[in-house]
């Protein structure tokens, strides 16, 4: 196949040149209503890697996020810890994945432990492009059918508003879950 970001001839859907290149995690934290939030890139440095998540290529390219940029420190992070479990932020499959289910997956290991489908929003609505007034009158109403009592970090690809979070967050905290902090690719106010 070929790199899609310079069309080398590659084995991985980025090539190894571009992967040293691009894949640079700056690792930043926002905190904002008792949540962290780490982000390793600026949203608008690796855009056309994100929007990848609307086409079939978006497989293999959050597949890379999740075993390059999430695991390396999810791994480091769990180090000294018995284990911990993740939730991606409603994965529900659109074009025949779920981009923020492959970030958990290529992110787990023996410690790291996904919860899949335990975190759906009942409201199917975009939040792409809208403002944050359209996003506090449209909430995601997310239902939580995950395991209780335990220690969670949070899975999304890109922070905004940071309001799919703090909800997400919430929704965890009324079930008796702990949130210890949310991890995303990348930070769309940077
Ligand atoms: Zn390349």
């Amino acid at each position: 196949m070929r790199c899609i970001v310079c069309q080398k001839l590659s084995f991985d859907v980025i090539c190894k040149s571009c992967q040293s290149k691009l894949l640079k995690p700056t690792i930043t934290t926002r905190y904002e209503n008792d949540l962290n939030i780490i982000s390793f890139f600026g949203y608008h440095n690796i855009e056309s890697l994100l929007l990848t998540k609307h086409t079939p290529l978006g497989y293999r390219v959050y597949k890379l996020f999740g075993r390059l940029i999430f695991r390396p420190f999810l791994q480091k992070f769990v180090e000294e810890l018995d284990s911990i479990y993740i939730i991606p932020i409603d994965d529900r499959v659109t074009n025949g994945y779920s981009h923020t289910a492959l970030l958990a997956h290529y992110s787990k290991s023996t410690k790291i432990i996904p919860l899949y489908n335990s975190l759906r929003a009942l409201n199917p609505v975009k939040y792409a492009g809208k403002s944050k007034e359209f996003r506090l009158n449209n909430p995601r109403e997310f239902i939580y059918t995950g395991k209780r009592d335990i220690q969670v970090i949070l899975i999304d690809d890109i922070v905004t508003t940071s309001l799919t979070l703090q909800e997400a967050k919430n929704t965890l905290i009324s079930k008796g879950v702990d949130v210890i902090f949310a991890l995303t690719i990348a930070d769309a106010k940077l």
